[in-house]
C-alpha cells in the first residue's frame, strides 16, 4: 500500500489522510459495535495520533459508554452520520477501516470481544485474539 492513503465518509463532506500504516488491523464484536454498525463486528486501524489529518469537513462528537466501561468518543459526519474515527488516547487513534478508499490490503490480525461474537465468525490460525478489551 502508498502512504498516504485517504479515506472519507460516505456522503464525502468527512476527508482525512493516514501517513503511516497501521499498528494494527483489528476487528472488535462487542455489541456496541454490533448494533452502532447494523452488522456482526467493526474493524478498525490504529495510528499514532500525529499520523492521521483531517483534510476536510466538521465531524459531530457522540459519547458512549461500551462494554469496557471506558467513554468513548466517536467522530461521525453531521449529514450522512459515517463512523470515521474515535478520539485519540494516550496518543494513539481508531480510524474506521471501512472508511478508507482503498481497504484491498487491510487484513485484521486482532480481534476483541470475541466472548459476543457470532457463532459463525472464526479467526485465521495465529491471530491474536481477546474475550474483551486487551489491557494496553
Ligand atoms: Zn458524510
Ligand atoms: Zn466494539
Amino acid at each position: 500500500m502508498k502512504l498516504p492513503q485517504t479515506g472519507r465518509c460516505q456522503c464525502g463532506k468527512i476527508r482525512y489522510e493516514i501517513t503511516e500504516e497501521p499498528q494494527l488491523v483489528y476487528t472488535c464484536h462487542c455489541t456496541d459495535c454490533q448494533r452502532i454498525t447494523g452488522s456482526a463486528f467493526s474493524l478498525g486501524i490504529t495510528l499514532p495520533e500525529a499520523a492521521f489529518r483531517l483534510t476536510a469537513g466538521e465531524p459531530r462528537a457522540l459519547q458512549r459508554m461500551p462494554d469496557s466501561g471506558r467513554p468513548n468518543t466517536r467522530f461521525v459526519c453531521p449529514d450522512c452520520a459515517s463512523w470515521a474515527y474515535s478520539l485519540p488516547r494516550g496518543g494513539v487513534i481508531r480510524v474506521r477501516a471501512g472508511t478508507l478508499d482503498d481497504t484491498s490490503w487491510l487484513r485484521p490480525t486482532r480481534h476483541i470481544w470475541t466472548r459476543s461474537k457470532q457463532p459463525w465468525v472464526t479467526f485465521a490460525e495465529g491471530d491474536e485474539t481477546f474475550e474483551g478489551q486487551p489491557s494496553e
